[in-house]
């Protein structure tokens, strides 16, 4: 293996939110492998909410530390509303995170640390390469999502110029839209900044991701978790994209993927009971968010399949209470379905049982589902899921998408058939064994995304 002995003090910072802490986390994971020191900046509340869910984490002895910032709201304050979080955010974590440099800096003075010479910063949280820029540290953007959602972000400013969008975001015209003549057509439905349930909530989303062209410029460049063997297009159309993904957490990393929920591992014992490819595993990410009629419509469906199904229902999975419902539901399938609140996600895709991942199409979830191999059923809820699907569907058909009725239901009746569907389908599965065998061989010894890997830390971080 590569190791390097005069590797950098990296500062690495996240988006606050699950499915941004975790892919960073791997990748400093990766990095401290090959012997650079890595210090890991979390908000004050999602670190304590990643101390508090992983409670054998090392804060700080081994390679990589965890250290605080504050993103501007109270300890107790709800930081579900995004546009409260948001500006907040903007408002006060580029100064800190200078204070957080220029302390480290201090100390290293005294010979306590060594000062940071090196940044990699979520594209999402992108004021942080500005600071960076400022303060002359070398950089590199980090981008979560997929490189053909990049691709659209980017290209924000000619849809707006082009009368494609508005200034909102809005679509001014029911297209498919070329962006560029190697890429797959985008479909205005697929727009990566919608938000459907909450057209307030895309202004403000849309506000936020526009800022990411931007951002783009002040990195050269941009780490990306994905695979070259997967979207060789997208990647070949933004210059500086350098795919090392995909970002899976090993056995021995498990514990290091930053849950902020604690895991309920009860249901991998469960998953042992049942033969090979026999469970359904329904689990729709951190942020999803459903109407009762939905919940109930998604039960039903689940129950009416009759089939083994592990079932991740967050406490604030529903926009309202549905527990008198879910009792009874849960007598009614005790035979054969199990609840938890928060799974070892990984470690379920990765198990024999699992047949069918009926999921949101968040990049995590969809990236852990193909690197696993398992066939996806898609009900995407919010942003990039609606684009993951139409990958997944129409372009490396690894899955079937679920579609809403009039009112934009998922029925039960609809669940049911394409999940039989799905499971039913040999096309779907060969398809998903061979993008599986793709994942695995990138980030394998000789593999395009290991090699990537190798190249940056070897020319870059060295
Ligand atoms: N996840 C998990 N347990 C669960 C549900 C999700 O560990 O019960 C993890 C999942 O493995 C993934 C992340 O949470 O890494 C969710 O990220 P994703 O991009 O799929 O969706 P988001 O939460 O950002 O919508």
């Amino acid at each position: 293996m590569l190791t390097m002995a005069n590797l950098r003090h990296v500062l690495v910072i996240p988006f606050p939110a699950q499915g941004h802490v975790t892919p960073l986390l791997k990748l400093s994971c990766c990095i401290a492998d090959y012997g650079a020191k890595v210090t890991f900046v979390n908000t004050e509340s999602i670190h304590a909410q990643v101390m508090a869910a992983n409670p054998g984490l090392d804060e700080g002895s081994n390679r990589i530390k965890f250290v605080t910032i504050p993103d501007g709201l109270e300890t107790d304050e709800e930081r579900k509303d995004p546009t409260k979080m948001l500006t907040s955010i903007l408002r006060v974590m580029p100064g800190h995170l200078q204070e957080l440099i220029e302390k480290v800096k201090k100390q290293s003075n005294g010979n306590e640390d060594e000062p940071i010479s090196f940044m990699i910063a979520d594209l999402t949280a992108g004021w942080a390469l500005e600071v960076a820029e400022r303060m002359g540290i070398k950089r590199a953007g980090f981008w979560p999502a997929s490189v053909s959602t990049l691709a659209l972000t980017l290209h924000i400013p000619q849809l707006i110029e082009g009368g494609v969008i508005d200034n909102n975001g809005i679509a001014l015209k029911n297209d498919i839209i070329t962006i560029w003549k190697d890429l797959p057509p985008y479909k205005s439905n697929d727009f990566t900044w919608k938000c459907p349930e909450d057209p307030m909530t895309q202004k403000v989303f849309f506000q936020c991701v526009s800022s990411i062209p931007l951002y783009r410029k002040r990195s050269n460049s941009v780490l990306c978790n994905s695979f070259h063997e997967l979207e060789a297009s997208a990647i070949s159309v933004i210059p500086g994209a350098l795919p090392i993904g995909p970002l899976i957490a090993s056995a021995r990393l498990f514990h290091l993927r930053g849950s902020l929920w604690n895991e309920d591992s009860t249901c991998l014992k469960w998953l042992d009971q049942h033969p090979a490819q026999s469970v359904i595993y329904v689990a729709f990410g951190s942020t999803s968010v459903f109407s009762p009629e939905q919940f109930y419509e998604l039960a039903h469906g689940l129950e009416q399949i009759a089939r083994p199904f592990l079932w991740v229902v967050r406490p604030d999975l529903t926009d309202r209470p549905v527990t008198e419902f879910l009792d009874g539901f849960l007598q009614r399938v005790r035979n054969y379905g199990k609840v938890v609140q928060w799974a070892p996600q990984e470690e379920v895709l990765a198990h024999h049982s699992v047949a069918c991942f009926f999921t949101h199409c968040g990049w995590n979830s969809t990236l852990e589902g193909l690197s696993n191999g398992v066939p996806l059923l898609c009900r995407p809820y919010f942003g990039d899921q609606f684009l993951n699907r139409s990958f997944v569907c129409d372009v490396w058909r690894v899955g079937l998408g679920v579609d809403g009725d009039e009112n934009g239901v998922a029925t039960r009746h609809e669940v049911r058939t394409k999940m039989l569907a799905v499971l039913g389908s040999e096309e779907i599965r060969a398809n998903c064994l061979r993008v599986k065998e793709m994942a695995r061989k990138s980030v394998s010894e000789g593999g395009s995304s290991l090699m990537n890997l190798q190249s940056f830390i070897k020319h870059t971080i060295a």
